[in-house]
């Protein structure tokens, strides 16, 4: 099948056509990180507006370089949820449109089930698997049994993994997105700083990232306030050791306990190259297969949404011009 993949739940505007789930055939992103830098953060309204002038533009776009004709495509998935409420509703109602003009079949995907398939278009699956999400919105372990079924064992009690990074980033002073700032400090830094390690109870898969974030503010305020110099490249490397010790031992041991056959690393912070390493290390010893999109696929992209959409759309998922986007989607009872 032939699928125009839409997504639009944050700062990027992005349409993509992808064959069978797994080949891209073209994936166009307008990022607003620019437009957002100067606030420190994506600012909703400010993206809902950006995604209404990108919308055309990237949806034609990606026709366009994909080289099909609307005749070839056999349907269209849009993120539904979760994300900014005023942003899904671009995609979510410019999706409709082009459904209802050209007669196409609406499939509805869930943004976290895309980060997930992003890992289709590189890697085949292999089931049982075992999911680490780590986003700017999400944290979480989540079992698939096959495909589009999803049971989440653990998950963030406070921030998510992304915003950790992003709030330590902004003490730090480097631009918005935090994540790719830290990663390369941290890549010439020492973790000599013991931070926090939040491991909770012990048969909990659970996250929490809100101490450490905290621990880190603390540190860097007290040092400012005090006239002390800072290493920011220990700090930066202190901090991301004691984020992946956590993800890295929580992942591994689900993984150990629910016999997986593949583990899949999905969403931004996947971007991450200590993560990368980290991850890359820990399966080879275990030999449990890896899976870990490229870098242009771990951050929002429609891509990943296409390739979704393509399951959704073998599955029979279809929704008709009353869809509405829904920024808590659950993913467990999205699709099962
Ligand atoms: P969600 O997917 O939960 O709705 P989102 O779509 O905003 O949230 P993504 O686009 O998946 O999030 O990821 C963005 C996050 O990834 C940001 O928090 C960013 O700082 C982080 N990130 C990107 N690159 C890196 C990196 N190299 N290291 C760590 N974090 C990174
Ligand atoms: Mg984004
Ligand atoms: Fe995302």
């Amino acid at each position: 099948n032939i699928i125009l993949g839409i997504e639009t739940s944050c700062d990027e505007t992005a349409a993509a056509v992808v064959e069978n789930g797994t080949i891209i055939r073209s994936s166009v992103v307008a990022t607003q990180i620019e437009i957002h830098k100067r606030f420190g953060g994506v600012v909703p309204e400010v993206a809902s507006r950006h995604h209404v002038e990108q919308f055309t533009v990237v949806c034609e776009q990606a026709i366009k370089e994909a080289n099909v004709e609307w005749e070839d495509i056999d349907a269209i998935a849009v993120t539904q949820g979760p994300g900014l409420i005023g942003a899904l509703l671009v995609g979510v109602n410019g999706a409709k449109a082009l459904a209802f003009a050209h007669q196409k079949p609406l499939v509805p995907v869930h943004h976290i089930a895309g980060h997930i398939y992003a890992n289709r278009l590189v890697n085949e699956m292999k089931f049982p698997l075992l999911a680490l999400i780590v986003s700017g919105g999400h944290t979480e372990l989540i079992y698939m049994r096959s495909h589009a079924s999803y049971e989440v064992i653990g998950e963030t009690r406070d921030d998510a993994a992304g915003e950790a990074f992003d709030k330590v980033a902004r003490t730090l002073d480097l631009p918005y997105p935090g994540g790719p700032g830290i990663d390369r400090l941290a890549s010439i830094g020492k973790p000599n700083i013991d931070f926090p390690r939040a491991w909770l109870e012990p048969d909990s898969y659970d996250f929490s990232f809100s101490g450490l974030k905290s621990a880190v503010i603390n540190m860097v305020h007290n040092a400012k306030q005090k006239g002390e110099t800072i290493s920011k490249e220990n700090i930066a490397a202190s901090f991301q050791e004691s984020v992946m010790d956590v993800l890295v031992a929580k992942t591994m041991k689900a993984a150990k306990e629910y016999h997986v056959e593949q583990i899949i690393v999905a969403g931004g912070v996947s971007a991450n190259q200590g993560l990368r390493q980290r991850m890359e290390a820990a399966c080879h010893d275990a030999g449990i297969p890896l899976s870990i999109p490229p870098l242009k696929l771990c951050t929002d992209n429609a891509a990943m949404i296409a390739a979704a959409g393509s399951i959704g759309y073998l599955k029979g998922d279809r929704a008709d011009l009353a869809l509405n986007g829904n920024p808590s989607l659950e993913i467990e009872k999205f699709s099962v």
